[in-house]
């Protein structure tokens, strides 16, 4: 029977899963990942995690308690750098200590850290290195990981049309599948929705945003749709150097690009609560949006308490404006 390798459904899952999964088949490893998340992990999470770490961290943890006696280890790289230039935020650098020291009777976790600033080869190494939990030698594991770069590759691809990370994973599990949203109503507005990843594809904690919009007759885009040749001409957004974290980053060029733009309804920013880069990006952000003001901005929280009705209501009051705001240009032209 294959060894069985637990992976997280939150933080990076919705950016790396294919490429981690590729891998560890390649090498004869089976991939167990959690299941989507419910109120009973979110439970779960806040139960194990500190209380003032910030809610995508406290489901991370609901989701490792998911994996707990169903794998023989979890997989919990310590993603420091992936890009050569930005780094992730500090939680990510000591998720794996996080969660070995407050969580009981896990499996061996699979630690290796991942840091493309040291050398040119340092990823590929840090892929050698965790092939060797299972015996793979050298050569399979970097078969292995050039296989895995090309899942990647092909997922990105999938961004980029428009698909959304989950309908990307389940394109390249089966092609056929390959039919672009899932809107029901006549769309005749489109929203950025900006954020981390993780806090927007989650549709339970994002309280299925991105679905709600589409039924309310937007067609949504995030940064994971640009391409990034294009957000890196945003160079540092007119700071004098670029934010240090790597999603933050992403998100704020994402938002410069699309405010001079303009080519966009509105944008939307959904940012975690007690999330330490957040209270910094959302100013930079806000600010933007004031120079800005032809492209309505609002910023939505979520916490662990989030409710449906909450943002339902904010939700649909934002898009009345802006539709309103639209057909009564769209008069005066
Ligand atoms: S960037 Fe913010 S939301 Fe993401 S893990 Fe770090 S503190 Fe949490």
């Amino acid at each position: 029977m294959a060894v069985k390798v637990g992976i997280p459904r939150a933080l990076l899952f919705y950016l790396y899963y294919p490429m981690w999964q590729a891998f560890f088949n390649e090498i004869g490893v089976q991939v167990i990942p959690s299941g989507r998340t419910t109120k009973s992990i979110l439970d779960d999470g806040i139960r194990e995690a500190l209380a003032d770490v910030c809610v995508p961290i406290k489901l991370y943890y609901g989701h490792v308690t998911d994996l707990k006696g169903k794998v023989d280890y979890l997989f919990i790289p310590r993603v420091v750098c992936l890009n050569g230039k930005t780094v992730y935020c500090p939680k990510f650098l000591g998720l794996p200590d996080m969660i070995r020291y407050s969580v009981d009777n896990l499996p061996p976790i699979i630690d290796v850290r991942m840091d493309s600033r040291q050398g040119r080869f340092s990823l590929l190494k840090a892929y050698i290195e965790i092939g060797k939990y299972f015996g793979a030698g050298k050569i399979t594991s970097i078969k292995a990981y050039l296989k895995a770069l090309g899942v990647h590759y092909r997922f990105n691809r999938l961004l980029r049309k428009g698909f959304s990370p989950l309908e990307a994973m389940e394109i390249l599990k089966n092609p056929r599948t390959a039919k672009a949203g899932s809107a029901t109503t006549k769309v005749n507005l489109k929203f950025a929705v900006l954020g981390y990843p993780y806090a927007i594809y989650d549709s339970f904690i994002s309280v299925n945003i991105l679905e709600r919009l589409r039924q309310l007759g937007v067609r949504v885009m995030t940064a994971e749709n640009i391409h990034p040749a294009l957000l890196s001409l945003q160079r540092n957004c007119d700071l004098p150097k670029r934010l240090f974290w790597t999603l933050s980053d992403v998100a704020l060029k994402a938002a410069h690009l699309l405010f001079k733009r303009g080519r966009i309804d509105g944008i939307l920013h959904i940012t975690a609560f007690a999330c330490g880069p957040d209270s910094l990006l959302n100013k930079l952000i806000e600010l933007k949006a004031k120079q800005y003001r032809n492209v309505p901005f609002m910023t939505l929280m979520i916490d662990e308490h989030t409710g449906e009705a909450g943002i339902a209501t904010r939700l649909e009051a934002f898009v009345d404006m802006v539709r309103r705001r639209k057909e009564a240009e769209s008069c005066r032209k």
